[in-house]
């Protein structure tokens, strides 16, 4: 039994959420501050955190709560299904989003909060490879 209600919990979860959504600013704010130019909370398909709109590059922060990541995602205790389910539904959804802009020639990046708190830099330097990339195209 979880020793909290579900509302409780619901609210927990989704201050994690808002913890992370702090590692996608510093991102934007060092892409920005190198010279990226991009739009955020873009409603396209997918909802992409950036859009490199000229050079038609998605940028995606993922969290490692809702995206699943292998090494951080420690799932709750209680309400496992729940949960379970709703991330694997994030991760099917990633991969919907993935094939779909393939198929247009859009490059999508999709960039793990645990990445930009280890290492900004390499961040940048996957936006830019990405960038360069697909102009090159
Ligand atoms: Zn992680």
């Amino acid at each position: 039994m979880d020793t909290v209600s579900p509302q409780i919990r619901s609210s927990i979860m989704s201050r994690i959420k808002q913890r992370d959504t702090g590692l996608e600013v510093q991102l934007r704010r060092a892409l920005w501050k190198a010279g990226f130019r991009y739009r955020k909370n873009v409603r396209i398909f997918g909802t992409p955190d950036l859009v490199l709109a000229r050079s038609k590059v998605l940028v995606f922060v993922d969290s490692c709560f809702w995206h699943g990541c292998k090494v951080h995602c420690r799932k709750p205790k209680s309400n496992t299904m729940f949960w379970e389910t709703k991330i694997s539904r994030n991760q099917i959804r990633d991969r919907k989003v993935a094939g779909y802009y393939r198929r247009r020639g859009v490059t999508v990046l999709r960039i793990w909060e645990h990445d930009i708190q280890a290492n900004l830099d390499g961040c940048l330097m996957r936006v830019a490879q990405a960038v360069n990339r697909a102009r090159a195209k």
